[in-house]
């Protein structure tokens, strides 16, 4: 028998079973070709004048640690969504946030109930905590099934993910509908409602968390920089909770997570909000073209309200994504479900649509 001094270091039986999280490729460079890389959800537009400066300003500094409290970025949070600074939890990326989160509020034998398919963070962040997943399949459309999803709620339930917009799929939960599902949660179970693809909702009555939050304590609203906004690369999302919520967040977080870099980019987005939402009603146009260009082609497409469009091929699916990786556009697909791929440049978009054909039913 081996005692663990001779088997070396052992790791966390959660841990080990982690799934890998599959980021989106980049484009593999084709002579005479222009690749694009549809398969992470970002945004294609350049960085705007003011927020690079901005950061530029702040790499200047970069031998001090940043601003732990993240001052100026929850000022401009508090004000921008009229919420007290206490309320506020940042972290480098809102993925970050979710981890922390689930870190502050779940351990082995409690269980995270969410849509599946869904965000492929999910499975992951909850398997850290030693915790359980509980996948409730997805309804007709890719849409959440709330109703199961508070049927799946147990004892041990401590927290429900939704995803509105769900990535990868696409549809938006309504204000109402999440309101009705509300009403069937127990006040100790969490809901995090993650809108990382709010800016790009165009349905009636949206799902607002942050409304939602102040009226239940037990509502999270998970926000990003990293779609709308642009900054992907800096790493930069926030929750917004109750304040013993946010604290408990914030005491799981990484100390000086959020570089000061990121800080001043945040800060500086907030400031020219109104130019960056204009880019995103430009995305959404081109979200619309399209769709309906799919639609023209044959697709049943599940309703696209985040940057991007779900294609469910099934078992065509990596065929499908070879085929556009060879005419130079980069999808991210998930075998043998379908594949999503990123609303991008109009030129990126029309490769895409000139691919899809041969895969229409
Ligand atoms: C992109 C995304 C996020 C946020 O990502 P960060 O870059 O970590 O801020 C969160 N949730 C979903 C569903 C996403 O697709």
């Amino acid at each position: 028998m081996t005692t663990p001094e001779e088997s070396g270091p052992v790791v966390r039986p959660a841990i080990a079973n982690i799934p890998a999280y599959v980021p989106g490729k980049p484009p593999a460079a084709r002579p005479g070709l222009t690749t694009y890389k549809l398969s992470s959800n970002e945004n294609p537009f350049d960085p705007l004048p003011g927020v690079v400066e901005a950061a530029v300003e702040a790499a200047g500094r970069m031998n001090r640690y940043p601003d732990m409290g993240c001052t100026a970025l929850y000022a401009a949070l508090s004000e921008r969504l009229g919420v007290p600074t206490e309320h506020l939890a940042a972290g480098t990326g809102s993925v970050a946030v979710i981890y922390h989160l689930l870190q502050a509020f779940c351990e082995a034998g409690d269980e995270v109930v969410y849509a599946w398919r869904s965000f492929e963070a999910y499975p992951i962040a909850v398997a850290v905590t030693g915790a359980t997943s509980v996948q409730v399949p997805l309804a007709a459309g890719g849409r959440h099934d709330l109703d199961a999803m508070a049927a799946a709620i147990t004892d041990r339930t401590k927290v429900v993910l939704v995803c509105s917009p769900n990535n990868p799929t696409g549809p938006a939960v309504t204000h109402s509908e999440l309101e009705a599902f509300l009403a069937k949660v127990p006040p100790h179970v969490l809901v995090v409602v993650d809108e990382a693809y709010r800016e790009f909702v165009r349905i009636d009555d949206p799902v607002d968390g942050v409304a939602l939050h102040r009226a239940r304590p037990n509502v999270v609203a998970m926000r990003t920089f990293a779609k709308a906004y642009g900054l992907a690369g800096f790493r930069v999302g926030y929750a917004v909770a109750d304040p013993e919520v946010a604290a408990a967040v914030r005491a799981c977080a990484l100390p000086f997570g959020v570089s000061s870099v990121a800080q001043a980019a945040a800060v500086a987005s907030l400031e020219r909000e109104a130019e960056l939402l204009e880019r995103v009603d430009a995305i959404v146009t081109e979200r619309a073209r399209v769709v309906a260009a799919l639609r023209d082609q044959g697709f049943d497409l599940p309703d696209a309200q985040g940057n991007f469009v779900w294609l469910g091929l099934g078992d065509r699916t990596l065929e499908f994504a070879k085929a556009a990786d060879e005419a130079g556009v980069m999808v991210r697909p998930f075998a043998g479900d379908g594949a999503r791929v990123t609303i991008g440049e109009p030129a990126g978009n029309d490769v895409l649509l000139s691919v899809t054909p041969a895969f229409a039913s």
